[in-house]
Formats: C-alpha cells, sequence, structure tokens
C-alpha cells in the first residue's frame, strides 16, 4: 500500500471485466486508451510551469532517496501539478533550496517550487482579482478579472439564442494580444493541446469500430468533430446524443467537463473514463425509477411542492474501467452529466454510481480502526460492519436517481434563488431524501435492504459524520466550505438541535446526542424512530425553501448549521485521527490492460492485472503518454 502525507492509495478491482465479450473488452481498452492520453492537457491546466516541473522532478529521480523529495514528488503526481488536489493550496516542499539547487539552476522553477508566496493558491476564491490571485493556467498572463468578465458577457449578450446558449469560454485558454485585446485559445486539433487531442481522438476512432451500437458511434462521431472543431454548439449537440445513449454496457466521458479549477466557473478541466454497466446493482437503480412515483407520493413534503408526474433518473451502479484527467487518481464516486442547464432541462441528463470505487472505500475503511475509534460502542460498529457496503450504495441511489429528481418549484420561482447557498440546498434536499426512505418498510419490501434493522446503520454512520467525523479533512481554523461536506453538516447539526430542543419540552432523553466518555466526544443516538421524524420535518422544509426560492430561510439554515466548527470538538477529532495514521485523502491506481495476441498478431483477448503500484504507474503515465 502506498501512503505519502495526507494521501492513501488504493487499488480498485474490475468485477466482471473477464467475462465481458471479446469485442466489448477492445470497446473498454480503446477507450481507456482516449482517457489516459490526455494526462499532460489537465497537468497544464493547473498551473502552466507544472509539466516542467514534472520533467524536472523525474529527472531528479533516479539520482536520490531524499525522503522529502520523493513525499513531494508523490504529491505532485497526485495533484496533477504543484498545488493540493482538494484545498488547492501550493504543497510547500520539505527539502531546502540549496538541495534543489544540485540539480536545476533554472530561476523560475526554483522559485515556483521553493517561494511560498509565489503561486500560493491553484484557486483562488476570494479576493479583488480572482484571475490574479488563481495559479491555474485558464487566462493568459496580465488578463484580469474584470477583463474576462466583460469579454464574456459581450459574448452572452450578443448570442442570438440565449435559451439554448452554450457554454461560453469552456474549451479555451484567454489570451491578452500585444495590442490589448483579448482572443480565445481554443482547445482542439491544431490549436491549443492540438498534440493531446491527436492522440485521444486516434483511440476514439479505433473504439468507434468496437461501439455496441449506432448510437454510441454517433456519440464517438459527434465527440470527434467537436475535438477537431472546437466548436461549443456540436458540443451541446454530443452531450443531447450521450443523455439518449442508455442501452449499451460501455458508458464514457472524454473531454472539459467540470469547472471547479476556475475562479470563475467558466473553464473546464479536463476528464476522462470508462464504465462498464453493473447487471445487480442496475437492477436495484432501475426498481427504485420504477417505484419513483410512490416515492414522491408517499414524502412528508407539502402537496404542492410534490412533482404531479415523476420520473426516476436515468441511473445505474457501474463499475469503473478506468480513470483519467481531473478524475485520477482522486475520483467522484457518482457522476450526473451534463452540466449545461438547458440541456439538462430539454433532454435530461444521466447519473451514475461508481460501484467498484464505493467497494475499495468500504474495504478500506473496515480495516482502517476509524470505526473502533468514533463509533460508540461494539454493536454499533458490528452493524455498520454488516450493514453498511449495502446501506451506503442504497443511499447514493436513492439520493441520485429520486432525491435530486423529487419535488418541483412553484411557478415563477428562479432556479438559481438560492444564490451561493442553493449547492449545500440542493445536496441537502437529496440526502434527507435517501434517509427518509432508507427508513422505510418500503426498502425490505423491495429487496433493497435485508431487514428492517440494516437503515440505522446507515443512520449512525451518517450522523456521526456530520456531527464530527468529517471534520477531520478540514484544517485547524478553516471553516466548512465544500458543499457536500455543508449539507451533511447542516443535517446532523439540525437533528442535534431539535433532539435537544424536544428533549427539553417534553422531559425525556434525546433522540440524538453528543457525549463525553473517558474524554472522549461520541454521537450517540437514543431513538432511531424519532430521528427519522426530524429527517421528514427537515426533509420538508428544505424542499419548501427550494420550491419557493425563500432565500433568506437557505441562507439562515446554511449559516446557523453548516459552516462553523466548534474548535474544541475540532481539534479532537484531528488529534484522534492522527493516533489511527491513516489519510484523509483517497486515490487510486489503474489496473492495467493488456492485448493478447496469437502468433498471427490476432488479439485473442484484453487481459486485467493490478500488480502496478503508484510510482510506477505514474513514471509509465510520463513516458507513455507524454504529449505536451
Ligand atoms: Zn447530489
Amino acid at each position: 500500500m502506498t501512503r505519502f502525507a495526507d494521501i492513501e492509495i488504493l487499488h480498485y478491482k474490475v468485477p466482471g471485466f473477464e467475462t465481458l465479450p471479446l469485442r466489448t473488452k477492445l470497446y473498454i481498452y480503446h477507450l481507456a486508451e482516449a482517457a489516459l492520453w490526455g494526462r499532460d492537457i489537465l497537468w497544464d491546466q493547473n498551473g502552466r510551469y507544472n509539466l516542467q516541473i514534472r520533467h524536472l522532478l523525474e529527472s531528479i529521480l533516479p539520482k536520490t532517496d531524499n525522503e522529502d523529495f520523493w513525499t513531494y514528488m508523490r504529491q505532485v503526481w497526485f495533484a496533477n501539478g504543484i498545488h493540493h488536489h482538494y484545498s488547492t493550496d501550493k504543497f510547500q516542499p520539505q527539502f531546502s533550496e540549496e538541495w534543489l539547487r544540485q540539480y536545476t539552476d533554472d530561476e523560475t522553477l526554483i522559485s515556483v517550487i521553493m517561494n511560498p508566496e509565489v503561486m500560493p493558491k491553484r484557486v483562488c476564491q476570494s479576493g479583488d482579482d480572482l484571475i490574479k490571485g488563481s495559479a491555474s493556467n485558464y487566462y493568459g498572463e496580465g488578463i484580469t478579472q474584470q477583463q474576462a468578465e466583460e469579454f464574456y458577457n459581450r459574448m452572452k449578450a450578443s448570442d442570438p439564442n440565449p435559451d439554448q446558449a452554450p457554454s461560453y469560454g469552456m474549451n479555451s485558454r484567454l489570451e491578452l494580444n500585444t495590442d490589448g485585446t483579448l482572443q480565445e485559445n481554443v482547445y482542439r486539433i491544431g490549436g491549443l493541446y492540438g498534440a493531446a487531442i491527436k492522440r485521444i481522438c486516434g483511440e476514439l476512432e479505433q473504439a468507434r469500430d468496437f461501439a455496441e451500437s449506432e448510437q454510441q458511434k454517433k456519440v464517438i462521431d459527434m465527440l470527434l468533430e467537436f475535438y477537431h472543431t472546437g466548436d461549443l454548439t456540436t458540443f451541446d449537440q454530443y452531450t443531447i446524443e450521450w443523455v439518449k445513449e442508455t442501452e449499451g454496457i460501455v458508458d464514457f466521458i472524454n473531454g472539459f467537463t467540470e469547472t471547479y479549477g476556475d475562479p470563475l466557473g467558466l473553464k473546464a478541466s479536463w476528464e476522462g473514463y470508462v464504465n462498464y454497466r453493473d447487471a445487480e446493482a442496475t437492477k436495484r437503480a432501475d426498481l427504485l425509477s420504477a417505484n419513483a412515483q410512490w416515492f414522491e407520493d408517499h414524502s412528508p413534503v407539502d402537496e404542492r411542492f410534490k412533482k404531479k408526474e415523476c420520473k426516476g433518473v436515468s441511473a445505474r451502479v457501474v463499475n469503473a474501467a478506468i480513470l483519467g484527467g481531473d478524475l485520477y487518481p482522486s475520483s467522484a464516486i457518482g457522476i450526473n452529466l451534463p452540466n449545461s442547464n438547458w440541456v439538462r432541462a430539454a433532454h435530461g441528463s444521466k447519473s451514475v454510481t461508481i460501484g467498484n470505487l464505493t467497494a475499495a472505500y468500504e474495504e478500506a475503511a473496515k480495516g482502517s480502526g476509524f470505526r473502533e475509534e468514533f463509533v460508540i460502542d461494539r454493536k454499533t460498529v458490528e452493524s455498520m460492519n454488516r450493514y453498511s457496503a449495502v446501506t451506503d450504495d442504497l443511499h447514493t441511489d436513492l439520493h441520485e436517481c429520486l432525491g435530486h429528481g423529487s419535488g418541483q418549484l412553484l411557478p415563477g420561482v428562479d432556479q438559481d434563488a438560492l444564490g451561493v447557498y442553493g449547492a449545500t440546498i440542493e445536496e441537502a434536499r437529496a440526502d434527507l431524501f435517501g434517509l427518509y426512505y432508507i427508513a422505510d418498510h418500503k426498502m425490505t419490501e423491495l429487496g433493497l435492504t435485508p431487514d428492517d434493522q440494516a437503515w440505522r446503520a446507515q443512520y449512525y454512520g451518517y450522523m456521526m459524520n456530520g456531527a464530527m467525523a468529517q471534520l477531520v479533512r478540514i484544517k485547524r481554523g478553516r471553516v466548512i466550505e465544500e458543499a457536500h461536506m455543508r449539507n451533511r453538516s447542516l443535517i446532523a447539526h439540525w437533528c442535534l438541535e431539535q433532539a435537544r430542543y424536544c428533549g427539553e419540552c417534553f422531559g425525556t432523553k434525546p433522540a440524538m446526542e453528543l457525549v463525553r466518555r473517558e474524554g472522549k466526544t461520541y454521537l450517540l443516538i437514543n431513538d432511531y424512530i424519532t430521528l427519522r421524524q426530524y429527517v421528514g420535518q427537515l426533509l420538508a422544509e428544505i424542499q419548501r425553501i427550494k420550491s419557493e426560492g425563500d432565500f433568506l430561510a437557505a441562507k439562515t439554515l446554511v449559516e446557523k448549521y453548516a459552516i462553523n466548527i466548534d474548535d474544541k470538538l475540532h481539534e479532537e477529532m484531528l488529534s484522534r485521527y492522527e493516533t489511527l495514521h491513516l489519510s484523509p485523502y483517497k486515490g487510486f491506481v489503474n489496473p492495467v490492460y493488456t492485448l493478447v495476441k496469437d502468433e498471427k498478431g490476432n488479439v485473442t483477448d484484453v487481459k486485467v492485472s493490478y500488480d502496478e503500484e503508484f510510482d510506477e504507474q505514474q513514471l509509465r503515465y510520463s513516458r507513455q503518454y507524454a504529449t505536451l
């Protein structure tokens, strides 16, 4: 196992890959190659010196066994650049500048690596000029935030069809010309990153021969066209065809996708991944979707806010076959695309839960000692070890297939009415929907949980996480920033307060409380049934806020329960976590796929192996997929 700094590297398995037909294996193989060829694009997007620094570091590597250097090297590999993948803070090497000078005299690189004041943050979220404050490489040197905003506002204002406007700026770097004008340098064949995109297209063309259907070929054709032209209208057309394609076993993402890396939220980082359907788990998601209307009708939400006609989202549980670009080595476990609002409204979206990655996380959690340290008693630990693999996946399914798709806005309510609080409220809504129903007898009736006790393990794990355990991922002195973490905090703390209040009113034990045992804080759930009622109440309120666009109520809830951290509790969590010697962030090594050929050179099989370790894989990728 590889572990360094705050990172632990896991292997994930590709169950059932061996039994797929050869044709399907080859389709996956070429799509996987296409997902790996874009690696250098992301490195360059993450910062203008990243590729140069990687080359420098990898050239020093064979000449040293300096531990501090190796840690830095691995951090940089993991983050696809010199800034932390999650906090986006620049890594500060533990080796000295003098030590580095033995290997290079490039003053720019030395200063970018060593000087904490140079490019301190990859994505800057506050300050006078977010572009100037960010090291990410989406805007040319000298461009100000105001210039960029004016440039794109003009572009949007002159769109002939604003209801179907493309995602302007998504696939380019904005450059400053010598005469002071601005110009987009578009990512495409013959344009910026053309050398990498050409290799991606080469593999996509080979994959096309093994596609499972005409629709899949059409999807690939449109993506190829987009990579050739960089035309954003073509990109929207491509995503529409991609949404329609739901029949195949294999699916993939390959392109400029998420905009978290751009402080203005316009420019998309490159990612690639391939998945194939997990037959057993898909049945589960289909079962939920088929019953979507039942869930909507029985939810504790006010009738006015319910959908009269409810379709489950096209969701499925898949296994990742490869992770690339911004999904490697750190990956999401659920993905819902496309991101274009008008495409989603008009054509829907596709949503997946990545089963083999959650399985790898669950496996790592079981043996880690984490539950033994933070869970209140052995009985609860055993119940979590027994049920969590099932209930975690089920909660994710409920969240993705039903939660986000449930409810409706009242007529005239703007979908962005909740502003900066919108993301947290939306995630809370989906999580609460899942929590409410995972405790319903309907789950055992549908065969989705083994018995009527299983949900308690999910409640305990969820509330423990939201009330205290997730704090181990946050640095001392900071607040909670990320929307999913905020939503968990909101739900847990709201329920804690509700429990305290009801307990005082009725003179009974609170349904849930934080208690001290032998100098440590634990979550104690006294009454699961009542706790579920609180979940129902909060779901009703959150849906009301969403449906009415009640900005003030959203602001009050989020600011009161979701953001702030009790510093004493935080300190305790961090020090208890420290004693476990675990890593708060995890990522993956990809499996290795090899073509098996007979004497005549015909491909007879695709073999998968798991024995490549993190360092080896990074070095091989740097050799094999170097394009920029
Ligand atoms: Zn969600």
